[in-house]
């Protein structure tokens, strides 16, 4: 093989790499607790819980995820997918809702979320079973409990239980030791605040999030300590008639410098 040729493999094969890296998405499922799985799509997860009857899986994340996800549920357990539950309305999550729907999964979601799927063109499968503030499905002995906990990160957030596990699925209002999302888009203060007080209160150990790592509940009251603190700091800037760039300069978060993002989103 001559050296140009050489060089000429060489590119390819780093070009066809790189190319690679950018496309292959990261997927896995792992075991929570007992019939409780995680699921990742890159920066993505959510939770499926598998019965004697049947598998309840949570946010689909995207179609090509959610078709990965069907096959790998159907080697592994042999099981079909009776229920798709989604966490809140944004498409990042819950997108590709209709890969199960169209094998007669039923989607369940919270009574706001089916108005802003259809009226938003959500590309997911609309709820057909919605509720207002609670509501629990049992299937094949399996348990998920499925609760509003008021208008927190969107309007229509809820949280999935599985008592059984001991485990709480909660999307995008409470990071595990992460500040929140940039300028907290489709937020609503200080009802948020209200809503992890209320988290707080439930009977769990385990705290699956739709990003990062798992946590516990003690991460439930860390991320209330911190959006306290920003709350309560901004406001009295706020009170004081201060600009949007005084009140950056004096907004002291220091104590949570170590969580992930604090460089990137706090100002
Ligand atoms: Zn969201």
């Amino acid at each position: 093989m001559t050296d140009l040729i050489k060089l000429a493999l060489a590119i390819l094969l780093i070009s066809g790499g790189v190319a690679f890296a950018q496309t292959a998405p990261k997927r896995s499922i792992t075991q929570i607790s007992g019939d409780l799985y995680r699921f990742q799509n890159n920066f993505h997860y959510s939770v499926f819980l598998v019965t004697s009857q049947g598998v309840i899986v949570t946010d689909p994340i995207n179609a090509d995820a959610a078709t990965w996800l069907k096959a790998e549920i159907a080697k592994r357990f042999n099981q079909p997918i009776r229920y798709v539950i989604y966490s809140h309305d944004h498409r990042d999550h819950i997108a590709g809702g209709e890969v199960f729907a169209n094998d007669g999964a039923v989607v369940v979601a919270h009574e706001r979320a089916k108005g802003i799927i259809i009226g938003e063109n959500r590309p997911a499968a609309p709820p057909m079973v919605t509720f207002r503030r609670q509501m629990t499905l049992e299937l094949g002995g399996g348990v998920v409990e499925l609760r509003f906990v008021g208008r927190n990160h969107s309007n229509n957030m809820i949280v999935m239980n599985f008592p059984g596990q001991r485990t709480l699925f909660a999307v995008d209002f409470i990071p595990v030791k992460s500040v929140a999302f940039r300028n907290l888009p489709d937020s609503y203060l200080p009802e948020w605040l209200r809503s992890l007080a209320m988290v707080e209160r439930m009977d769990f150990d385990t705290l699956a999030p739709g990003h990062g790592k798992l946590g516990t509940k003690a991460d439930v009251t860390a991320f209330k300590g911190y959006m306290r603190d920003l709350y309560t700091q901004v406001l009295a800037q706020a009170r004081m008639g201060k600009s949007l760039a005084e009140t950056k300069a004096a907004v002291d978060l220091s104590k949570y410098q170590s969580w992930g993002q604090f460089k990137n989103w706090r100002t």
